[in-house]
């Protein structure tokens, strides 16, 4: 297939690259390169620099005709878009209208879109299946859902496939070292605390210990960004064979805390890792774990590289760089 990956030079865009590459597909990946890297393209794909609020270059890129769409183009840091929520707004639900329809105008009909856990907000019961009530906590969680509801509309008005991912907790690195392009400012628990164990950083901040879960901290389900990438592989494969669309959780079903992450660091890089406990941070739940039985039903998909030591050990092999 010919697959434009929009987003495609970031973190997780770089491996979805990597992995439709090595599915056979060809790519050309569409970045302004404001959190992306160039590097993370990864050779044999091709890199159209281009903005998804320009309408124009993006549709001429969409004009050359693409078999599907990745959409991955979006600000992603949930304490950051409670207090920037126009930034938000402007770049992940405006972009995704604008890549709508541009895809419209020139009649394209897949896509897969990166979607987040964060649509669910506090969860009411766990593993969080895809019929869970959708009540985001944070802003970012809001534009994602907002998403959402705008695929779903153009697939019932204009005959638009897709398939959203809901991405639990995003980690790890290429377990070859192909994509190795550090994430720029990030937010995020695990390129945090590799900054601290590189001393690119002097300390780690646990935001609260006082939540009810095994040992305060927040608990969450981290998924390795290759399981991830192989998922949008199948998404594609599967509507290209399938009328359908479809909205699915991507995770390890494994909940981990932030202790018991710091816990891991330690022990994998050998490192201190100072860590200070501040207060919780806007937005924040408890714990969020998945159900990813659906992805298992419908793409034949499974975690397979999400237990902690790789998760940790294939990012460290990065930051120690
Ligand atoms: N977290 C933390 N310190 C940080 C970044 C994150 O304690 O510097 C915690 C956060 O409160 C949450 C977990 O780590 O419990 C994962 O947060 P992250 O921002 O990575 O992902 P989110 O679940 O918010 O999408």
């Amino acid at each position: 297939m010919k697959v434009l990956v929009i987003g495609g030079a970031g973190y997780i865009g770089g491996h979805v690259t990597l992995e439709l590459l090595e599915a056979g597909h060809e790519v050309t990946v569409y970045d302004n390169l404001s959190s992306g890297r160039r590097e993370n393209v990864y050779a044999g794909g091709r890199f159209v620099e281009g903005d998804i609020l320009d309408t124009e270059g993006l549709g001429a890129t969409m004009d050359e005709g693409w078999d599907g769409v990745v959409h991955l183009a979006a600000f992603k840091a949930a304490g950051a878009s409670m207090t920037a929520p126009e930034k938000y707004a402007r770049n992940n639900i405006t972009g995704t209208i604008n890549i709508l329809n541009a895809m419209c105008s020139a009649g394209i009909k897949r896509i897969v879109f990166s979607s987040t856990a964060a649509v669910y907000g506090e969860t009411e019961y766990l593993p969080v299946d895809e019929k869970h009530p959708t009540r985001p906590e944070n802003f970012y969680g809001f534009t994602k859902l907002e998403a959402e509801r705008l695929l779903s509309w153009y697939g019932r008005l204009k005959g638009l496939r897709y398939t959203a991912l809901r991405y639990f907790n995003a980690a790890g690195y290429d377990l070859r070292g192909r994509v190795s392009g550090l994430e720029r400012n990030p937010a995020n628990l695990l390129p945090v605390i590799m900054e601290v164990a590189a001393g690119m950083r002097e300390s780690l901040t646990i935001f609260g210990n006082d939540y009810p879960t095994k040992d305060g901290s927040g608990v969450r389900d981290y998924v390795h960004v290759t399981d991830l990438a192989s998922a949008h592989v199948a998404a594609l494969e599967r509507m290209a064979r399938l009328d359908e669309s479809l909205v699915v959780n991507l995770g390890s079903e494994a909940g981990l805390s932030v202790l018991e992450i710091v816990e891991a660091v330690r022990r994998i890089t050998g490192k201190a890792i100072p860590a200070k406990v501040e207060g919780r941070r806007a937005g924040d739940p408890a714990r969020l774990v998945a159900s990813s039985a659906l992805a298992a039903e419908k793409l034949g998909w499974k975690a397979v590289h999400s237990d902690v030591d790789t998760l940790v050990s294939s990012s460290w092999n990065v930051y120690k760089r």
